[in-house]
């Protein structure tokens, strides 16, 4: 899947703000930063998820093709601009207003309060649900665990539990999909594409062998109708 999301100037040196704040990595000089010219659209080429909350972006930082990379949380992740192609393959970029208005606060940087989870319970959580999944994206069943994730269908941010009711065993790919709306599954398991270019083996989910750990359709229903 080809990553449309990209950084403004500001929109860096927000993100490279809220990096040095919250203690992530980033490979982003201010010099750089600062030369920057002011219209300057800059694609993410490359995208993963460096811990669960935390994903890591390539970006392209001069013409001979020198890469840095930033990271974020999935929220502010998630908040990035992306671009569209008009029937001529003409870019169609987001206006800064737009761009705008996905984050709480007007005119000041979006301060957010990152809550860092002890290692532990991550990884019990992971571990129950990789397990009850045996082991297979609910997707698309790829069975790779080094690519694998236990998803939360409600985020934790929204309330939702460490359980595995709450869990979906999901590939990176599907769980970005997932998270982004572009695969949405209703609370009988049915999955919905949208995104033409994702081709999905499965109408219905994979469900964990033991039926007691199977996903909470009350969940599977919240996430579905509210689009966190
Ligand atoms: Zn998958």
């Amino acid at each position: 899947m080809k990553i449309k999301k990209y950084f403004t100037k500001w929109l860096l040196i927000e993100y490279n703000n809220a990096a040095i704040r919250e203690n992530r990595n980033r490979q982003l000089k201010e010099d750089y930063l600062d030369n920057l010219p002011d219209d300057i659209i800059i694609p993410i080429v490359l995208m993963f998820y460096h811990t669960r909350d935390e994903i890591r972006v390539q970006i392209v930082l001069d013409e001979k093709g020198n890469t840095g990379f930033l990271d974020m949380s999935s929220e502010r992740y998630g908040m990035l601009p992306q671009y569209k192609t008009d029937v001529n393959g003409k870019f169609i970029f987001e206006t800064d207003e737009q761009i705008r208005k996905k984050f709480p606060y007007k005119n000041r940087e979006w301060t957010q309060k990152v809550i860092k989870k002890p290692y532990r319970k991550q990884n019990v959580f992971r571990k129950l649900v990789l397990e009850a999944y045996d082991n297979q994206c609910a997707i698309c069943g790829v069975k790779e665990p080094k690519i694998l994730r236990a998803a939360h269908i409600v985020p934790v941010t929204k309330g939702g539990n460490d359980k595995i009711e709450n869990g979906l065993c999901l590939c990176t790919n599907h769980e970005i999909a997932y998270d982004q709306g572009l695969i949405k599954i209703t609370m009988n398991g049915d999955i919905e594409v949208y995104s033409e270019s994702l081709n999905i083996p499965y109408q219905k989910i994979l469900y964990p062998s033991d039926q007691k750990n199977y996903p909470s359709k009350k969940y599977l229903n919240m996430k579905y109708t509210n689009n966190y």
